[in-house]
């Protein structure tokens, strides 16, 4: 009661009562100022810092103390002081609003930041305020955008060369099936040992290369045909070992070291030989100055507690196919990203980085998995464990099946083939080895000729893209005519996957082009001898 009767002019009470409503009002600006997303700078008009807030002491990895008094220049990268001395006066006026920079924190480097500044008076003297916000997340994401439209750009890229390739292949295809079946012809018609006969092989061998690298363009766009079959790895290589000889190049030395006693797998055979490329190709580049690649095949087990470290790996029966190279080998960092879709290390135009991301989608198809070590400067090894099948095909060699006379015995073929050159050969070889061949080069005439005796047809070989219709819509027409009818399919590529299902799910025979005489002649004995069985 006593203060109520205090008078009203009583200045020395009055005051402590004023003075605690500035400290509350400080206190209120000072939250809001600290609770900025923005740095935020009083400077002075020499650029000398007057106060900060949190964000500012955040940004600059220093305390409020240590920032009061610095000056501008010691707050930008080395690099940049310059340019922001010549530019400070029209900074200091708010005429560069909203320009982009860079602050230098101390523990953290350059930081890409945005200003907005505004003259204004401070404790009675004319003084600028600098907003300054972090765009580090805002160019990190533009970056990752950036990088993502180039990635876009250079799949279209591959996919329109892949588009590319794969026309090339089939009309390729097609020119060495007739150049194979020539020379398989002339082979045949040679005295074997004397000079002709040699100079014929050379033809033959050079045309198996070519479709070799058919296959491969065919790999790339991913248009080849995919079927899993039982496989012994070690044929697979002993049959790659040309390939890969030209693929690697004469400076390096390519050692096989087999596991005669290899259990089998089942794989794609067109897969499986992309990897090896795949492994091979990287291990050449590097060796540029040459070096060694060991191939290496092995039955492994692998155990839980050998898989618990690789989150991919089974525990289970493998066979381990791996690469050795005497290469320049790998840091950790580049280990870690090897797998990434377009990671490379190669120079522009050299590598795509899709090598290995590849081996490692075939290879997960393939319910295996893949382990990779590597020392800079020692080489690296590359491990690919693909599951084990118990039983091991013992695979016919070449020889044993060109021993063979797959002929007919008199058996009728309608042949369909719109490539004049093809359905020249094909009915030679056939009728060559005692089949009576009639031959259409659309489905039009193929009906035709059918519908005439539709019973004295045996089998239909057609290839499947035709300029009426496709093979397997002829097959369908010409079977619901006569059942009995056994049907071959054939083409350079297929790159419809529902039609080579629907091929599948019917249970035709498909063979692809280019094809040899002698791997014709026993695709269309296996057929008609299933009449037998
Ligand atoms: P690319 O070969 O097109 O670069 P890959 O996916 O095949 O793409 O390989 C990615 C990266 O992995 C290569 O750029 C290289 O840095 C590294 N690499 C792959 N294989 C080897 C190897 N045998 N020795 C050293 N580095 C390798
Ligand atoms: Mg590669």
């Amino acid at each position: 009661m006593m203060f109520s009767i205090m008078p009203i002019e009583n200045v020395p009470n009055e005051a402590p009562k004023k003075r605690s409503e500035i400290d509350a009002l400080e206190q209120r600006f000072r939250l809001l100022f600290d609770s900025s997303p923005d740095a935020i700078f009083v400077e002075d008009t020499d650029g000398y810092v007057l106060d900060v807030n949190t964000e500012a002491c955040r940004l600059h990895g220093m305390t409020r103390d240590q920032l009061v008094g610095k000056h501008v220049l010691d707050l930008v990268p080395p690099e940049a002081r310059d340019e922001v001395s010549r530019e400070f006066p029209r900074l200091a006026k708010g005429e560069l609003d909203g320009v982009e920079g860079f602050s230098f924190a101390a523990d953290r480097g350059p930081i890409p930041v945005e200003l907005r500044t505004r003259p204004i008076e401070y404790a009675g003297k004319a003084a600028i305020l600098l907003h300054v916000r972090d765009i580090s997340k805002r160019r990190q994401a533009e970056e990752a955008l950036h990088r993502s439209e180039e990635q876009l750009r250079h799949a279209q890229r591959l996919e329109a060369v892949g588009t590319l390739a794969s026309g090339l292949a089939h009309d390729f295809n097609n020119l060495m099936t007739v150049i194979s079946c020539y020379s398989d012809l002339l082979l045949h018609g040679l005295e074997e040992n004397t000079r002709l006969h040699q100079d014929t092989q050379e033809i033959r061998k050079a045309s198996n290369s070519a479709a070799d690298l058919t296959r491969q363009l065919l790999m790339f766009s991913r248009k080849q045909i995919v079927s899993p079959v039982l496989l012994d790895l070690n044929s697979l290589l002993a049959e790659m070992e040309s390939l890969l000889l030209r693929l690697i190049g004469e400076d390096i030395e390519v050692v096989h070291n087999h596991d005669p006693d290899l259990r089998s797998v089942r794989v794609d055979r067109g897969q499986i030989e992309q990897v090896v490329m795949n492994l091979a190709i990287n291990a050449r580049d590097a060796m540029p100055r040459g070096g060694r690649l060991t191939i290496i095949t092995s039955n492994v087990v692998l155990t839980e507690a050998e898989c618990r470290l690789d989150p991919d790996a089974q525990p289970g029966n493998f066979v381990c196919l791996s690469t050795e190279d005497t290469g320049v080998g790998m840091d950790e960092e580049t280990l870690d990203r090897v797998l990434e879709p377009y990671f490379t290390t190669k120079e522009l135009g050299k590598g795509t980085g899709l090598g290995l991301s590849v081996v490692y989608g075939i290879v997960k198809k393939h319910e295996g998995s893949i382990s990779i070590s590597s020392t800079p400067g020692r080489g690296s090894l590359f491990r690919v464990y693909l599951p084990s099948v118990e039983s091991a095909p013992r695979q016919p060699s070449k020889e044993q099946l060109n021993l063979e006379k797959p002929r007919g015995k008199g058996e009728r073929i309608l042949l369909v083939e719109d490539h004049s050159e093809i359905r020249e050969i094909s009915e030679r070889i056939l009728t060559e080895n005692n089949y009576h061949v009639e031959s259409a080069a659309n489905a039009a005439d193929a009906v035709e000729l059918f519908e005439k005796e539709a019973d004295a047809f045996d089998l239909l070989f057609s290839d499947m893209i035709l300029a009426d219709t496709t093979g397997l819509d002829l097959a369908e027409r010409l079977r619901a005519i006569n059942p009995e009818l056994y049907v071959l399919l054939t083409s350079g590529y297929m790159d419809d996957k529902l039609q080579l299902r629907l091929i599948e799910e019917k249970g035709y025979p498909f063979l692809s082009k280019p094809y040899a005489n002698m791997e014709l002649l026993r695709t269309i004995r296996r057929e008609l001898d299933k009449r037998a069985d």
